[in-house]
């Protein structure tokens, strides 16, 4: 089935233009690029060069937009099945969101998100969030801080890469990985800190201490370089829109030069004589035909895709990163069977506490009207590399595992009221140790194939801002 968006579709009717008067056979269709897969890196790829003035058709091969970002609305709960919530890290994205029209619907994470818990000894303990939390918090002991104070003495690794818990360790101490970032390793990788590199999932940090040979050293010359030079810092902010992330994949697909074709399978992928691509689409008796092919599927999708031998041989030999398995489940309670006040953004579960989950987002507190009135929501995470076959168990056992999980860290009492499971069978790619290989991979295979560009959340950051910025800087309006 091809569902083109109605306001947007540019392609010509069956009948129409398609048969060229001496040779029976359908004439492609043409288009300046050709997008394929429509989850949000394909979409923003092809908004942001519509934009440019470009002629677009973007692929999706399911009936929905978004990929993995989904949201849903039932029983008054706001179900995101994916992502829940957006770090808007970058004035230019910022500035996109409004362009593309987002503006009246945009809702920013409550202040109170600010505060964030950390499970230690099967306590909740809130993260520090000033200098002086910093030096009263319990989550690290005195000789602990002070060796947190000993990182702007300590020397730059001359290694290209190295994992997260070496990085870690070594500037900052290991009660810092344990009870710091292995967590927020899980919260945004879902990954295993020993396996991680810290120069592609973190870049910024890596920067600064090749740049300024120390994390605290170089945070603060570089807030005084900037004010010299008279730059305000884009201060991050926490978005998502009144119906969900889902807004942002409509408004993303609405452009003008922007073809949409969801619902579409392909028949082939082929290059004719002058290198331009042709794809033909099931049940089309047309072809389309660009200079441009962007190919912005996961990355285990390229061994079904209808190329060519040569380009399948070059694809099949792309080294490709593990993705783990991940659970996430939304659960809906009265707000009197939740004694915590949820008066935050969430909790994370350090591994060394090994507990079931990764942890749980205050959805509720998060954003407005996620549900009903007298009911909170939580989404909660489960799996990922350290504990996948946590992520892969039926939905009864999930929740009932979960909720046991939570009941002594948030003052659960009885079953939820609503209860609904996403699977992840490969949840988000793992920016390893090696990445750079991965990444000359990709590299290697668009050099020999004119036109070919292969895109997605696993490179230049998995997070829907890293997305969407890759997008604006593919299409040149970034650098
Ligand atoms: C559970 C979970 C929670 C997350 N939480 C957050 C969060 O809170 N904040 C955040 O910023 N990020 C989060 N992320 C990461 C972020 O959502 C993803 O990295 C991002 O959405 C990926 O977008 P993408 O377009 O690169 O890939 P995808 O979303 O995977 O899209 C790829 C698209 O390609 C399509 N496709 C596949 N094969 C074909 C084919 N043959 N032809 C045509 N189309 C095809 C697929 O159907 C899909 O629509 C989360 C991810 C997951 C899984």
């Amino acid at each position: 089935m091809d569902t083109c968006s109605p306001a947007r579709a540019v392609m010509p009717k069956q009948s129409e233009a398609f048969m060229s008067d001496t040779n029976p056979t359908p004439v492609p269709v043409p288009f300046d690029t050709i997008v394929i897969g429509g989850g949000i890196s394909g979409l923003a790829i092809a908004h942001t060069l519509s934009r440019k003035g470009k002629k677009v058709h973007l692929i999706e091969k399911s009936d929905r937009l978004g990929g993995a970002v989904h949201s849903e609305r039932r029983e008054g709960f706001l179900c995101e099945a994916g992502p829940n919530s957006m770090l808007v890290k970058s004035e230019s994205v910022w500035n996109f969101i409004h362009e593309i029209g987002l503006e009246d619907t945009l809702v920013l994470a409550n202040e109170i998100s600010n505060n964030r818990f950390l499970v230690k000894d099967g306590q909740l303990v809130a993260l520090p969030q000033s200098l002086g939390g910093g030096v009263t918090t319990p989550l690290y002991s005195f000789p602990e801080k002070l060796r947190l104070l000993a990182e702007p003495f300590i020397g730059s690794s001359k290694l290209e890469d190295e994992s997260v818990t070496s990085f870690v360790s070594r500037r900052m101490g290991k009660a810092f990985l344990e009870y710091g970032i292995s967590a927020l390793v899980s919260g945004i990788y879902a990954g295993d800190p020993d396996a991680l590199s810290l120069r592609h999932a973190f870049p910024k940090v890596w920067n600064l201490e090749q740049g300024y040979g120390s994390l605290i050293g170089g945070a603060i010359k570089l807030k005084f370089e900037r004010k010299k030079q008279g730059i305000t810092p884009f201060k991050s902010k926490m978005i998502s829109f009144k119906d969900g992330l889902q807004e942002l994949a409509t408004a993303l697909a609405d452009a003008p030069g922007l073809a949409v074709s969801k619902g579409t399978g392909l028949d082939s992928i082929k290059r004719d004589a002058d290198g331009n691509w042709i794809v033909a689409m099931e049940g089309h008796s047309h072809g389309i035909i660009a200079k441009d092919l962007i190919l912005t599927t996961p990355l285990d999708a390229y061994e079904h895709l209808p190329v060519e031998d040569d380009l399948r041989e070059q694809l099949a030999k792309i080294d490709i990163p593990g993705h783990p398995p991940l659970s996430t489940l939304v659960l809906g309670f009265d707000r009197d069977q939740v004694s915590h006040p949820l008066d935050g953004f969430g909790v994370l579960c350090p591994r060394m506490e090994k507990r079931f989950g990764l942890g749980a987002i205050f959805s509720s507190t998060l954003f407005p009207d996620r549900a009903p009135d007298g009911k909170v929501s939580l989404m909660c995470f489960i799996g990922g590399v350290q504990q996948p076959e946590n992520g892969e168990l039926p939905t009864d056992k999930l929740v009932e595992e979960t909720v046991k999980d939570l009941k002594p860290l948030l003052g659960l009492q009885g079953d939820p009221c609503f209860v609904s499971h996403s699977f992840w069978p490969r949840a988000i790619p793992q920016y390893n140790v090696g990445h750079q290989f991965f990444i000359d991979s990709l590299t290697a295979v668009e050099d020999k194939f004119t036109g070919l560009h292969l895109l997605g959340n696993f490179r230049g950051g998995p997070g829907l801002n890293d997305c969407i910025e890759s997008a604006l800087r593919f299409a040149g309006y970034i650098e």
